[in-house]
């Protein structure tokens, strides 16, 4: 048990990509405080899920771009659980669409949502880690930040300052003993791939070295190592599981 008497956030808990992260931080011992915005029957069915198989995960309603709701949500999981150790800003939406006919609402929603909610939430952590001389902060961001798709100019945006954000938080934080780390995924089987997939999934996969989608466990099995001992010797770096989709390579 690699995270045993850990307590963990993960942001955008309820599904997808945090959903594994959930699942696999409470495998290995972590109580895991998810964050989620408006699925509830998602997050309930989460919480059974892993109590079901003997870990603890309880879910807590909060919209990650609110800094006062993020820090009213930090200061109820300490009320439970103690002080935390291990922050996963997962939580993001896309709302693509080509530049010239973006609406402010899709750019403001994704950079606000994507990198608001990181920033609001390691606003609300990071003096309390920095405090107990301990923490892990694992941003998730994507290969869109490097790996330009038409249609992605806000998505793209909020995902390169998160790498931005994770390399220089981690210059600040490192002499506190906390790490600030970021996972970059390629196309992952979820809900907010599903459009992309539906339209272009024989194509995607061709792009693909390893030949498959990523699944959640494959990004939540490096958000444990992360979060591990094992890794606290690495700080402010950009980690892509993409399955070699970001290598570019033309497929045979
Ligand atoms: P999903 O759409 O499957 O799940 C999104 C999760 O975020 C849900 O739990 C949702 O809660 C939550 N969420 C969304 N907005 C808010 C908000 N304002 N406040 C609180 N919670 C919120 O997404 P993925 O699992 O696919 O993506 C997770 C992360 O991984 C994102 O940051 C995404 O950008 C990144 N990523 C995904 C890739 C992919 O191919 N899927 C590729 C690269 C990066 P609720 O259930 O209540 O709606």
């Amino acid at each position: 048990m690699r995270l045993k008497d850990q307590v963990a956030i993960v942001t955008g808990g309820s599904r997808g990509i945090g959903r594994g992260v959930v699942k696999a931080f409470a495998a290995e011992g972590a109580k895991v405080a998810f964050i989620y915005k408006g699925n509830q029957p998602a997050a309930d069915s989460l919480a059974a899920e892993v109590a079901q198989t003997g870990g603890v995960a309880k879910a807590f309603q909060c919209d990650v771009a609110n800094h006062d709701e993020a820090f009213k949500v930090v200061e109820a999981i300490e009320a439970e659980w103690g002080s935390i150790q291990i922050l996963v800003n997962n939580a993001g939406v896309i709302r693509d669409g080509l530049f010239v006919a973006m609406k402010p609402e899709e750019w403001d929603v994704v950079v606000q949502t994507n990198l608001g909610g990181t920033f609001n939430f390691c606003h609300a952590l990071a003096m309390k880690l920095a405090r107990q001389r301990k923490g892990r902060i694992i941003n998730i961001s994507s290969v869109a930040a490097t790996n330009s798709n038409p249609g992605q100019t806000n998505y793209a945006a909020s995902k390169g300052a998160i790498n931005s954000f994770t390399r220089a938080l981690a210059v600040e934080l490192a002499g506190r003993g906390v790490t600030v780390n970021a996972i970059a995924p390629g196309f992952i089987e979820t809900d907010m791939s599903e459009n992309v997939r539906n339209k272009a999934g024989d194509l995607i996969k061709k792009m693909i070295p390893l030949k498959r989608l990523g699944q959640p466990e494959d990004i939540a099995k490096v958000a444990v190592f992360l979060a591990s001992p094992d890794a606290g010797y690495i700080t402010g770096q950009i980690l892509t599981v993409d399955g070699g989709l970001s290598l570019g390579a033309v497929a045979m």
